[in-house]
């Protein structure tokens, strides 16, 4: 605390990441990244903008990422809001579209950043808490609110709700609109980005740090009706003009060219999950039906917190919550089979 903070300041309390470490040596299954490398083609988009142009400033409406991303889900131009990392994005439609009178509704287990914007942006919120199972309950939604935002897969979770479910929520709160974080959706589930014509309420976000293997890029996005999408770029020129850089313009388009790359990729992830997830459950741990890049898992009888202290001291890094009702599980990106291999071994 200073004299000098704003006093808002003061009572934040900021979202804390999953650790990057400096040491290279470790078995890095904490925070949910690609196992592999970007698209070649993404990689080379990038290598060709490293010239004089980046004196000038990039495209301050990302047109050429925007058009990419539009070709690839059916969608217009007009759809589309890019931005530095879903996490932005989302930043965007906490400030321009949740901020009303009801509570913001979301899931008591979800992604933990969502809270942390309802303190910067002054927001109301009923955490929603999941059934038994760790399932979304739709009819739980149907009450008055002044937004819904889930993500689908969850996180941490890694459980999916059906797109099914996905359209009925979006009908029956016609009147406020609901954002799906699809981050992880590319890893088992079917988009919502399929529904955004019939529902002008409904608002996909999706990124290129998992599924495209770029989350050193900082590149997510939204897909909507356009009149959410002003809602975004309202906000956007309101804060930063130019958040997509000339470099990651370049790369994320061609990232959404490369479909071969992407195809392979994401299917020896989920190749890798399932026989992860059988080897956790050969050795006694209850593992949730994931859907997604990383699977939630609790051991009957070791306590979460040391199983996780235990794997760093063997190399092994994996994601644990103190939150009291998934205090005993660990999140564990899937990796490579030599890393996935390199954890069951020293588990
Ligand atoms: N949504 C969810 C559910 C996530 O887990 C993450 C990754 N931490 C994000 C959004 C943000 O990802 P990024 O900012 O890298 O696009």
């Amino acid at each position: 605390m200073s004299k000098f903070w704003s006093p808002f300041v003061q009572n934040l309390v900021p979202y804390v990441p999953g650790e990057q470490p400096k040491l290279t040596n470790l078995v890095k299954l904490n925070t949910n990244e690609h196992p592999y490398g970007p698209s070649p083609l993404a990689l080379q988009a990038m290598r060709e903008q490293l010239n004089d142009d980046l004196r000038l400033y990039p495209d301050p409406n990302s047109d050429r990422l925007k058009q990419a991303v539009a070709e690839y889900y059916g969608v217009r131009p007009q759809q589309v809001f890019v931005g530095n990392g879903s996490d932005e994005v989302l930043a965007h439609i906490f400030h321009g579209l949740f901020q009303h009178e009801a509570p913001l509704l979301f899931p008591d287990i979800s992604y933990s950043f969502y809270p942390v914007y309802c303190g910067l942006y002054g927001i109301d919120f009923e955490p929603v808490p999941l059934d038994e199972h760790f399932q979304i309950r739709v009819q739980d939604y149907a009450r008055a609110n002044g937004g819904i935002i889930f993500p689908n897969p969850n996180a941490p979770t890694g459980c999916l709700l059906p797109l099914e479910a996905v359209e009925q929520l979006a009908a029956q709160s016609p009147d406020s609109v609901v954002v799906v974080d699809e981050a992880y959706i590319d890893f088992g589930g079917a988009t919502a980005i399929a529904l955004v014509d019939r529902y002008p309420n409904l608002l996909v976000t999706q990124t290129l740090s998992k599924s495209r293997a770029l989350a050193g890029l900082r590149v997510g996005l939204a897909v909507g009706h356009p009149d959410l999408i002003e809602a975004l770029e309202r906000v956007k020129n309101s804060f930063n003009s130019y958040p997509i850089d000339r470099v990651a313009e370049a790369g994320a388009a061609a990232a959404f060219k490369d479909v071969a790359w992407f195809e392979q990729g994401r299917q020896a992830v989920i190749a890798s999950r399932e026989t992860l997830v059988a080897q956790l459950r050969e050795r006694g741990f209850e593992v949730l039906p994931s859907a997604a890049n990383f699977i939630f898992a609790r051991h009957p009888e070791q306590d979460a917190a040391q199983i996780a202290a235990k794997l760093r001291e063997k190399g092994v890094i994996v994601r644990h919550f103190k939150q009291q009702r998934i205090a005993q599980f660990l999140r564990i990106s899937v990796g490579t089979p030599e890393q996935n291999q390199a954890l069951i071994a020293a588990l």
